[in-house]
């Protein structure tokens, strides 16, 4: 049989905020690779990059937790937990958190939280598989979660740590177009400037051509410059 990775992209993810802590530092990073493999007892299995500062807590910690992100979850947020390092950047600080068992539980923009004792690590190769024993669940909220698909229609691409991620090649890159207002994208996280929208929390109003936009501006997902935006 032929190998062809497309057959990969029809199965379907959840959105997910893993976090976890050891020797004083947490953190928390989006994944996608979260599922629960046994029911009784629960175990829960969550498939983190091992570059990633939360591998480490977790393996270090020997506890983590995961939020099931909303539907309603901003784009800027998981830009925040998906695109940015917690060795450069305290992101815990910047969101809702609840103290949890033994980690830091984010309720932001979640509809449930799990938290788990971590029970073994399989070796994925780039990735580590943590298998835990689920020792607390709440429901957060009635709304429906995000799934991997919602995110991509939204988005267009992955964080390059995602075991999904696809490469550059994936970014939907529009051909040039002589219009005055058009979008751009950013090439690092394939965020998408609307003239039309504009992005307002940063202070750019809706109609605002991206050539006026400030040059200090940076990408209000992932903190990308200006210069790192293609047309299209
Ligand atoms: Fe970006």
């Amino acid at each position: 049989m032929a190998m062809d990775a497309k057959a990969l992209w029809t199965m379907s993810y959840g959105m997910y905020l893993v976090t976890a802590r050891a020797g004083g530092r947490a953190n928390g990073q989006i994944a996608n690779a979260v599922f629960q493999v046994t029911a009784e007892p629960p175990r829960m299995a969550v498939a983190i990059n091992k570059d990633n500062f939360t591998h480490d807590l977790i393996r270090d910690g020997g506890w983590f937790a995961f939020s099931v992100l909303a539907e309603t979850v901003p784009m800027e947020f998981i830009g925040l937990f998906g695109f940015k390092s917690g060795r450069d950047v305290d992101k815990l600080a910047q969101a809702t958190v609840r103290e949890g068992l033994h980690v830091p539980l984010v309720v932001e923009h979640a509809i449930a939280v799990t938290e788990a004792r971590l029970l073994q690590a399989a070796d994925a190769g780039t990735h580590t598989v943590f298998i835990g024993e689920a020792a607390g669940a709440e429901v957060l909220s009635a709304g429906a979660p995000l799934t991997y698909a919602g995110y991509h229609a939204r988005k267009g691409k992955a964080p390059k740590n995602a075991p999904t991620y696809r490469g550059e090649a994936e970014l939907q890159v529009q051909p040039p177009t002589p219009a005055a207002a058009s979008p751009w994208t950013c090439a690092a996280c394939g965020y998408t400037y609307d003239p039309e929208f504009g992005d307002p929390a940063n202070g750019i109003a809706p109609g605002t051509r991206f050539e006026d936009i400030p040059d200090d501006w940076v990408c209000p997902v992932c903190g990308a410059p200006k210069d790192a935006f293609l047309r299209g």
